[in-house]
């Protein structure tokens, strides 16, 4: 099969599609042809070696949905043909967060698609059954493959956390990414009111296009003003905070009084002032919020598919081209998210290289 191997950790160029022995399902696993695999972030920072959890040789891609062509022993609940999507980790399912119902805060995880085992750069993958989840019947397998990294952490802050209701406000910092374009759907099938924050003023057509309802050019993170304006002064009920540090003042300035802010991405690393008198004052939540799990998967699933929910693909592109995929994501072209495709031709650049 061809699969793209990482051989050793580096910049895109070390990602280089070749031919490898199909892999054999053993207990528990199953063989999986791949349809497509989401590009994420995670896979540009596991490719550079600055998570030790992965060691090469090791293909990438945990964002991947595809269709069952063999089980291995001890295999229930799948068979061949069935339409399988993937979440990224396996809880341990007894320590006392698993049993608490917070599987995202197991410390001993293991099967991570794409770091401990093999994922879905490759026409071919073995997965644990437990890694998988059923796709609904008349869905697309290239919407499925996004619902937990993708579609996951949003649905978690907007439904589960948020608890959004029709006519309530979502401020969406970082909104043109994967995610960000996620959330505005989120809101939108759950007949809420996004106010989409941007860097870039060419962002503000596809936001708009993407059903953003207000979109706000802010470069330098003080939005907030132009939040509060939009909202008669009150702010909104919830963000969803996914740039970080430096938009998380202008985050909690667009807040309303007992808003929530759900801190999901956080780009820079550098600590935050907090002033704690206003937190008492306002009695604002502030929460963060990791990938979804197995169960949270087949909830989004369903949410998905029954409010038609469509992921914005900037890019379907061949395995070949995995390394220019990799480039375009780091550079910050992608309006949404980039989809590597097994059955795609790859590009002429990719040939020549
Ligand atoms: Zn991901
Ligand atoms: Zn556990």
């Amino acid at each position: 099969m061809r699969a793209v191997i990482l051989n050793e950790f580096g910049g895109p160029d070390v990602l280089r599609c070749t031919e490898v022995p199909r892999p054999q399902p053993g207990p528990g696993e199953v063989l999986v042809r791949i349809a497509c695999c989401g590009v994420c972030h995670l896979d540009l920072i596991l490719r550079s070696g600055m998570r030790s959890r992965v060691q090469p040789p090791r293909i990438l891609g945990h964002e991947l949905a595809g269709e069952v062509i063999e089980t291995g022993a001890d295999v229930q609940g799948l068979v061949p043909g069935d339409r399988v999507a993937s979440f990224n980790f396996q809880a341990c399912g007894h320590c006392q967060d698993c049993l608490k119902g917070r599987p995202s805060l197991c410390r001993q995880t293991h099967g991570d698609i794409g770091q401990t085992r093999d994922g879905g750069y490759a026409e071919y993958a073995v997965l644990l059954a437990s890694n998988l989840v059923k796709v609904p019947a008349g869905m697309p397998l290239d919407h499925a493959c996004f619902a937990a990294c993708v579609y996951g952490p949003p649905y978690k802050a907007i439904r589960q956390i948020g608890k959004i209701e029709p006519g309530q406000t979502v401020v969406i910092t970082g909104a043109s990414g994967g995610l960000g374009l996620a959330a505005i759907q989120i809101v939108k099938a759950l007949g809420g009111r996004s106010i989409a924050i941007t860097s870039t003023a060419d962002k503000v057509a596809p936001l708009k296009a993407a059903h953003a309802d207000e979109v706000v050019v802010s470069r330098d993170g003080t939005f907030g003003e132009e939040v509060r304006r939009l909202t008669g002064g009150r702010g909104v009920d919830l963000v969803v905070e996914l740039i970080g540090s430096p938009t998380f003042h202008g985050a909690l300035r667009s807040l309303a009084p007992g808003g929530r802010c759900v801190v999901i991405g956080e780009l820079h690393g550098k600590p935050i002032e907090l002033n704690l008198g206003l937190l008492i004052i306002k009695e604002w939540e502030i929460r963060g919020v990791q990938s979804a799990s197995g169960a949270d998967l087949r909830e989004i699933l369903d949410f998905m598919h029954e409010h038609g929910l469509d992921p914005v693909v900037w890019k379907r592109m061949a395995l070949e081209d995995a390394a220019e995929a990799h480039r375009e994501l780091a550079n910050r072209e992608a309006v949404g998210r980039i989809l590597l495709v097994p059955s795609l031709t790859p590009s002429l650049a990719a040939l020549a290289s």
